[in-house]
């Protein structure tokens, strides 16, 4: 018998962490120890690192990684992930570290003992890591580097999807069930389980039309969009229909230095060629002269991409402060909005309030948000599961969701003939 413990993201999207044990050895992996942006219990619940086989991570989003370093306080777990999943982590919780300034329960050092325990692994790489134990990981087409995580542990095969998109998307090819092996159970996210979104194609055309109609009026367009993944995939978008070729695209912030990564890392990418010739066509800000360059793109008409996604910090503060008084800008969301973020206030009354003087400040500026979500929406889960191969009772946890929509999409595919479970934190399953 193999145990299935969910210590977070049930009813929640945030502190992703399940554990799978078996009752006959003494292997246990853990697949994501995330942490949760707010709240009173910001990582899932706790489990001996002693006990641990391995700790497995699907991708770098914190929501999975960020509570991993706690297992390094005073243990030594292998840590198993992609080598880009792996850089891309260390980047994100040593900014976490920063931007928390000495609340977490780990420091730097932690993250320095992390590096020493951690073994790359490859898509469809199968690795033994326990006595009666293998792990292989398989592209989850969510972001550069991300995967879905099967667990063979006594017999018994357990994916855990980590974060999905079904959907091809600039960057990545979308997930593909077809290379999965029989299995018995999923564990699957389902953020936008009730709902689709809309086609890709179709976002990207109304993105572009609206960022040419602002550069036709020698405007300049914000786009608000994440660092890892969100602006690189704006940026593929932008050069590929950049025709005229002459407006100028500025990339700034943290996007800078992950999208140098992915560079390095762009056989980990869809077309790693078209990639790379997108990068030379984007204008990296020079550190150096940084002051001079932010005035000189907030000034001029052209294209900036810059992180936050929901203006809650970054260079996208300091461009959107500059920009939204005139009329012929536009500041484009291309992320996820959360309710209070300055983004989605934004979004939803129009109104901005400056981050230094917290003053009101006049939105003339046109304000769009574009689904570029990297996110299976609710046919494309659907879809996954139907063609996926189970050996027998068709076994779907549902995890990574606002409560009510786990709920919704369980019910939704218990009408489909699956199994479906929505467990509670804590909670034990058998299979
Ligand atoms: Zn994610
Ligand atoms: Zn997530």
């Amino acid at each position: 018998m193999v145990k299935i413990r969910f210590l977070g993201a049930c009813g929640e999207v945030g502190r992703s962490g399940v554990l799978i044990e078996s009752e006959d050895t003494e292997d246990a992996v853990l697949c994501d120890y995330g942490k949760k942006m707010e709240g009173e219990e910001v990582f899932p619940e706790h489990v001996s690192g002693k006990k641990l086989s391995g700790i497995v991570l699907s991708h770098s989003h914190v929501d999975h990684c960020g509570g991993i370093p706690l297992f390094y306080i005073s243990g030594s777990v292998p840590l198993y992930s992609t080598e880009l999943t792996y850089r891309i982590s260390e980047i994100l919780l040593h900014d976490m570290l920063k931007i928390t300034s000495g609340y977490l329960p780990f420091h730097k050092s932690e993250l320095y003992k992390m590096r020493k325990y951690t073994q790359f692994l490859k898509y469809g790489q199968k690795r033994k890591i326990g006595s009666n134990t293998w792990i292989t990981l398989y592209n989850a087409g969510h972001i550069p580097g991300s995967a879905m995580i099967l667990v063979e542990m006594d017999g018994k095969n357990i994916l855990y999807t980590g974060d999905i998109n079904t959907t091809e998307t600039q960057l990545l090819k979308g997930v593909d069930p077809l290379e999965i092996p029989l299995i018995d159970v999923i564990i699957t996210e389902t953020t936008y389980g009730t709902t689709d979104h809309d086609p890709r194609n179709k976002t990207e055309e109304s993105f572009i039309k609206c960022v040419n109609d602002v550069l036709d009026n020698e405007g300049i367009v914000l786009n608000a969009a994440f660092g890892v993944s969100r602006s690189q995939e704006i940026a593929l978008v932008l050069t590929k229909n950049n025709n005229k070729g002459n407006s100028r695209i500025t990339l700034d912030g943290m996007a800078r230095r992950i999208s140098k990564i992915y560079i390095s890392f762009s056989e980990m990418l869809k077309n790693p060629k078209k990639f790379v010739d997108s990068m030379k066509k984007i204008h990296f800000i020079d550190q150096q002269k940084r002051d001079y360059e932010r005035r000189k793109a907030s000034s001029e008409s052209g294209i900036i991409i810059a992180p936050s996604g929901m203006l809650k910090g970054g260079t996208a503060r300091y461009y959107a402060e500059n920009i939204i008084n005139g009329d012929n800008n536009a500041i484009n969301l291309v992320s996820y909005q959360v309710d209070g973020t300055p983004g989605k206030i934004l979004l939803e009354k129009g109104v901005y309030i400056d981050k230094n003087t917290h003053e009101e400040i006049k939105v003339k500026a046109q304000i769009n948000h574009f689904d570029f979500s990297s996110h299976a929406g609710k046919s494309g889960l659907i879809e996954f599961l139907n063609n996926l191969k189970f050996k027998s009772d068709k076994k779907v946890f549902c995890v990574h969701g606002d409560e009510e929509v786990m709920k919704e999409f369980a019910s939704n595919i218990s009408k489909l003939g699956y199994m479906a479970e929505t467990p509670e934190t804590g909670k034990i399953f058998k299979i």
